[in-house]
C-alpha cells in the first residue's frame, strides 16, 4: 500500500544484527527501504545482512567509542547517499540494586543507551532534514514509566529517551521529522533470557502481568517500525507507544 512504502528510503537501525532492532529491519525491509544495520559483533551483523537480503548492509560499530557515531554516520551516507530513518535501539543493562551500582556500570548503561542515542541522532539531522520526511525511532523501555528494585541505571537511561525524543518533536517538526519513542513490553531476546535466569520469578510474573498472556516476540516491532517511518505516521511525533502485550495498562 503506497501510504506504507517505504521504496527509496534508506533507514539505519543500530543493534540491528538480532533481537528486536532485526524485527523492526525486517519490517522496514519488508516495505521496502534499504535498510542498514550496525553491532559490534561481526558475525551477527554478517548474518542478519543476509536474513535481510536485496540491498541491506551493515557496518561495525561500537557506538560507546569516541567519534563512533560520526564514523558511521560518514559510512552510511557513503554507501547509500543519504539517510532517511534512524533506529536508535542498541542497549544493554546491568541488574544491580540501587546501592551497587559503581560508576563505571552507570557510565556503561548511559553511554550505551543514551549518550550513544544522542550523539547518533544529533550527526545524522543534517541527512534526516535534507530528506524532507525524516524519521526518528527511539527504543525506549516499560522501565521509561516503571520502576523495578535491579535496574537503575537502565531505567533513568530509558526514562531520559523519552524525554530526549520529545525535545527532538519539539524542535525538528518544522524540518518535516517526526520523533517517536517505542516502549516494548517483555520480550524475548538475549538481553531478557539473562534476566530470566537471574531474577527469580520474573518469568511467571511477566506472564501474570501482560494481558496478551505471552512475552513479545521481535517480530512484534515490524509493524511498528515500518508505520512509524512511513507517510501515514507524518503526523505522529513526541509519542512513547507501548508495544507491550497491554503489560503498561495494569498497575
Ligand atoms: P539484544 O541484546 O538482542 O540487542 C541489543 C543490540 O544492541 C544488539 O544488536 C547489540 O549488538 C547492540 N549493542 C549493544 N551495545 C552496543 C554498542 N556499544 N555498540 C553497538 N551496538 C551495541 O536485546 P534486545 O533486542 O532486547 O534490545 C534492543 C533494545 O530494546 C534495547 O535498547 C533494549 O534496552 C530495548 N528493550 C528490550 C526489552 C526486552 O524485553 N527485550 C524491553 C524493553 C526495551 P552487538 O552485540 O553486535 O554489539
Amino acid at each position: 500500500m503506497a501510504l506504507f512504502d517505504l521504496t527509496g528510503r534508506v533507514a539505519l537501525v543500530t543493534g540491528g544484527n538480532g533481537g528486536i532492532g532485526l524485527g523492526m529491519a525486517r519490517g522496514l525491509a519488508a516495505c521496502g527501504a534499504r535498510v542498514i544495520v550496525t553491532g559490534r559483533d561481526a558475525a551477527k551483523n554478517a548474518a542478519a545482512v543476509q536474513e535481510l537480503g536485496g540491498s541491506a548492509a551493515a557496518f561495525q560499530a561500537d557506538l560507546r567509542a569516541p567519534g563512533a557515531a560520526e564514523r558511521l554516520l560518514a559510512e552510511v551516507l557513503a554507501l547509500a547517499g543519504g539517510l532517511d530513518i534512524l533506529v536508535n535501539n542498541a542497549g544493554t543493562n546491568i541488574r544491580k540494586r540501587p546501592e551497587l551500582v559503581t560508576d563505571e556500570d552507570w557510565a556503561t548503561v548511559l553511554d550505551t543507551n543514551l549518550t550513544a542515542l544522542m550523539r547518533l541522532t544529533r550527526a545524522a539531522y543534517p541527512a534526516l532534514k535534507a530528506s524532507g520526511r525524516g524519521r526518528v525511532i527511539n527504543i525506549g523501555s516499560m522501565l521509561s514509566i516503571f520502576g523495578v528494585p535491579f535496574s537503575p541505571a537502565y531505567g533513568a537511561s530509558k526514562g531520559a529517551v523519552v524525554q530526549y525524543t520529545k525535545s527532538l518533536a519539539a524542535a525538528w517538526a518544522a524540518d518535516g521529522i517526526t520523533a517517536n519513542a517505542v516502549l516494548p513490553g517483555w520480550i524475548d531476546t538475549e538481553l531478557t533470557r539473562g534476566a530470566r535466569r537471574d531474577v527469580p520469578g520474573l518469568h511467571e510474573s511477566v506472564l501474570a502481568r501482560t494481558p496478551a498472556k505471552r512475552w513479545g516476540d521481535p517480530k512484534d516491532f515490524a509493524g511498528i517500525a515500518a508505520f512509524l517511518a512511513s507517510d501515514a505516521a507524518a503526523f505522529v511525533t513526541g509519542a512513547a507507544i507501548p508495544v507491550d502485550g497491554g503489560y503498561s495498562t495494569q498497575g
